[in-house]
């Protein structure tokens, strides 16, 4: 047994620091893993669950208007924001436990309070200093807001989260992940949204036909889309806000969230007195095994500079742990990562987008379709799913998969295992399709675009 305290100390109790953490442990490893803020990081307090959660909440207004269609009618609806937040922190405080007993189930340390590095194999928490042979800094990312006059009165998705009541007028900034899944949550809660893009179209980095058709779903329904616009000021006017635009124009609105992206967490960790290399963007500096520039200090999740999705910073820590302390079971890979945006509709994609393929493979070939979904033909819904599959024809393989319309995250999850098996358009083909779903669609489309 080695001199230091633990064998291996975790900074950060979020989705990769606690599977690392729990997984070590179970290895036999003498493990302490500490927080300065809640159980479960960003995922599970101000992340992916909650949003799920006001996303199902959302979605209550588009069904009532469908159930009719059905031979439903629904008596008067009211929706009480307060009551939501109160059962969703609820649920927040019973996963806090949760991974809780994780830890403790696993035998692994947990210490309340902030963690620095005070060199390179020491962390002090609250005055207290603890030594380990290896340690993790799994301590995540944070909203970042640019500065500009007037920035201090936005919000950002920390704070939508818990706000007291849903404003009556909104702008929602940014055109990645949140500001669209945001944009949407607020419009279907009755919120008159605007959403602002510095771009000339929101969702870079997704499929231009993804992108347009979101865009096009998005000012069907009523959200003002405003792309080729930034604020360049905010003026704070009672209980209202003046928010001045790049074009001269002003809007008063009760309510500007910014989603700009997420800087990684690493201020005043101590970083630097253990020796730890950052990034210009101030991501710690990582190689293919999570190692920083100090061998035995190693870090995952979204504080490097990798993919900022929680299944990925589970892998990392799961294979990390697994390599450490266990018997090394698989590599990690960072192709072919599927994602869901929960807009509404939902987005699911895994591979390449259109343009991604054609720089790599020349030339492809597009199946794409756009249809109204079975369950439309009652409801009188006017909403289009769109499917679009991208094919390299010198190998057969589908390099690209992508869907809008409901369930799209759970749909794409399946195909994702497909495309990592390596399944060709004759794969998909020879499929039977399952009827009547919207599914079935990715295994009957047959002509070329
Ligand atoms: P993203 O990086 O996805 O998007 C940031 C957006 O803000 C982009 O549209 C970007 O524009 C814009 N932007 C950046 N800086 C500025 C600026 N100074 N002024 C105006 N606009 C700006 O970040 P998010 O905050 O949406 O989400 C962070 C990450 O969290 C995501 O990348 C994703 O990995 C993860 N996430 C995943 C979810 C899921 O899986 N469903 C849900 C939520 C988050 P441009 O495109 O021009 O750079």
């Amino acid at each position: 047994m080695s001199d230091f305290d633990y064998d291996f100390f975790v900074i950060g109790c979020g989705s990769g620091g606690v599977r690392a953490a729990r997984i070590a442990a179970n290895h036999g490893a003498r493990v302490a893993v500490c927080e300065e803020r809640y159980l479960g990081g960003t995922c599970v307090n101000v992340g992916c669950i909650p949003k799920k959660l006001l996303v199902y909440a959302s979605h209550f207004h588009d069904d009532f208007e469908d159930a009719s269609g059905f031979g439903w009618t629904v008596g008067k609806s009211s929706f009480d924001w307060s009551r939501l937040i109160a059962n969703k922190n609820q649920e927040i405080q019973r996963l806090n436990g949760v991974y809780k007993r994780l830890l403790d189930n696993a035998g692994a340390e947990l210490i309340l309070g902030r963690g620095v590095l005070v060199d390179d194999h020491s962390v002090e928490i609250e005055g207290k200093r603890y030594t380990a042979e290896r340690i993790l800094v799994a301590t995540g990312g944070w909203p970042s807001v640019p500065e500009f006059p007037g920035c201090e009165h936005v919000i950002t998705s920390n704070e939508a989260f818990y706000l007291e009541h849903t404003p009556t007028r909104a702008i929602v900034v940014g055109g990645g992940y949140i500001a669209v899944e945001f944009a949407g949550i607020f419009h279907s809660l009755g919120v008159d949204v605007i959403q602002l893009y510095r771009g000339s179209l929101f969702l870079r980095g997704f499929d231009d036909d993804v992108r347009q058709h979101v865009a096009d779903e998005y000012a069907a329904k009523g959200i003002d889309l405003r792309f080729n616009t930034e604020v360049t000021r905010i003026d704070k006017d009672g209980d209202s806000y003046a928010v001045t635009l790049n074009d001269g124009s002003e809007v008063d609105v009760d309510l500007v969230m910014y989603a700009t992206g997420r800087r990684p967490l690493t201020a005043g960790l101590g970083l630097d007195k253990a020796g730890v290399d950052l990034d210009d963007k101030g991501a710690i500096k990582v190689d293919d095994n999570w190692q920083t520039s100090v061998p035995h200090i190693y870090a995952i999740g979204d504080v490097i500079d990798r993919i900022q999705l929680t299944p990925v910073a589970l892998n990392e820590g799961h294979i990390l742990a697994d390599f450490l302390f266990g018997e090394p079971a698989r590599d990690m890979s960072y192709e072919n990562v599927p994602s869901a945006v929960f807009s509404q509709p939902p987005i699911g994609s895994v591979g390449l987008a259109e343009g991604q393929a054609r720089e790599k493979y020349g030339d492809v070939h597009i199946y794409k379709s756009s249809f109204n979904a079975l369950k439309n033909t009652l409801s009188g819904r006017n909403e289009k799913t769109f499917m679009k599959l991208i094919v390299d024809p010198a190998s057969d393989r589908v390099v690209g998969i992508h869907m809008v319309g409901p369930e799209a995250g759970e749909i794409i999850q399946g195909f994702a295992v497909a495309m990592k098996a390596g399944a060709t358009k004759s794969h998909f083909d020879t499929t039977i399709g399952i009827h009547p779903t919207s599914a079935e669609e990715f295994v009957t489309m047959r002509e070329r675009h």
